[in-house]
């Protein structure tokens, strides 16, 4: 199973990645970054397909997919 990092740092928020999960496993957090940004979470309890659209349509390349 797929593991996803974010760096919650170089997130903005945009909620793109959000929308494209199949799976639906990226959540909007309610807490903020350093940059008072309200940025996104995985599910770790949840199935990822490595399917790697999170991370393509992220403008911020803020998201990494590891084996
Ligand atoms: S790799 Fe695919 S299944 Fe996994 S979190 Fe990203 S969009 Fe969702
Ligand atoms: S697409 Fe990138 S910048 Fe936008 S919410 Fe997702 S991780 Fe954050």
């Amino acid at each position: 199973m797929a593991k996803v990092i974010i760096n919650v740092q170089k997130c903005k928020g945009c909620l793109l990645c959000l929308n494209f999960c199949p799976k639906g496993l990226i959540k909007k957090s309610k807490k903020l970054n350093l940059r008072s940004l309200n940025y996104v979470e995985f599910d770790p309890q949840g199935e990822c397909l490595g399917c790697l659209q999170c991370a393509v349509v992220c403008p911020e390349c803020c998201i990494e997919i590891r084996e």
